[in-house]
């Protein structure tokens, strides 16, 4: 049986971000979710089409912000989800608009607006000028919680995320690294200031936090700069600062999609069987 919540993160990174939330089926009606636009339509539609959904089978499409690592400008010319509404708080629909995509297809997110059976919440985030948006997608009795692209976790960001079942948080750089790479000092302050990226450490707090008020059972490190940090520095500094949570916990790629994660099953169901890993 379908579980009422299962992702695939196709691609996080700088150099595109996108993912697939599909909803536990009912009647006719799009069922699937997308989170940015990161991809190129070539690689997002062949994406879907390996998973067999019909572009207008999407439901909705929440955009965090509109930076071009999370909203691809060839969507301008190409738009092909019929039934989809663009899911974006105000504050990101002109860019949005000016990348190509018809106002008429937007929603306000701040509305807590509904896409097929879920209930979508978003919160602002802290991220350069005009911010990114944490969303918080709940149905069936479960809920999952996305945030990226932030610069920090505010009381009232953790008291959001607080009760989901999985959350897909961004792990961006390693402090040590950034400190001492050759990028100019201005672009380490605008990162690591508090209106950039999350550090390793700073998304470990957060899911720490965010665990002590209720268990999660699924997490997801997203965004992981290619220059400023690695898998193997965020697996030991889990492993020796959080390991009851380590071997939950999956780092997205920029290059690989991950396996099916199914939120709202038993564990033993967590991840997808198949350990077909597709390069989009
Ligand atoms: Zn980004």
């Amino acid at each position: 049986m379908h579980p009422p919540i299962r992702i695939r993160i196709l691609a996080s990174g700088s150099q595109g971000n996108a993912a697939i939330v599909s909803l536990r089926p009912r009647d006719d009606a799009p069922t699937h979710l997308i989170i940015d636009l990161g991809l190129s339509p070539r690689k997002l539609c062949g994406a879907l089409a390996v998973e067999n959904i019909k572009p207008h089978e999407i439901a909705a499409i929440l955009i965090t912000h509109a930076d071009a690592d999370h909203l691809h400008g060839g969507w301008a010319r190409r738009w092909p989800f019929e039934n989809a509404k663009v899911i974006a708080r105000n504050a990101h629909h002109r860019a949005i608009a000016n990348a190509g995509i018809q106002p008429s297809h937007m929603l306000d997110a701040d509305a807590d607006p509904h896409a097929f059976s879920a209930q979508i919440k978003a919160f602002a985030l802290p991220h350069d000028k005009s911010g990114s948006t944490g969303f918080r997608i709940s149905t069936d009795g479960v809920a999952m919680g996305w945030a990226t692209d932030l610069g920090r976790m505010s009381g009232d960001a953790l008291a959001f995320f607080a009760g989901v079942d999985a959350l897909c948080i961004e792990s961006n750089y390693d402090a040590r690294m950034q400190q001492h790479s050759s990028r100019p000092d201005f672009l380490k302050e605008r990162i690591m200031g508090g209106h950039g990226h999350l550090s390793n450490v700073e998304a470990m707090q957060a899911v720490l936090h965010i665990h002590g008020k209720r268990a999660l059972r699924h997490i997801v490190l997203l965004h992981l700069s290619s220059q400023c940090n690695s898998q193997d520095l965020v697996r030991e500094l889990w492993n020796t600062h959080a390991p009851e949570l380590a071997g939950d916990m999956q780092v997205a790629t920029q290059t690989l999609s991950l396996p099916w994660l199914s939120v709202g099953q038993p564990r033993h169901c967590n991840w997808s069987e198949s350990l077909f890993a597709a390069q989009y």
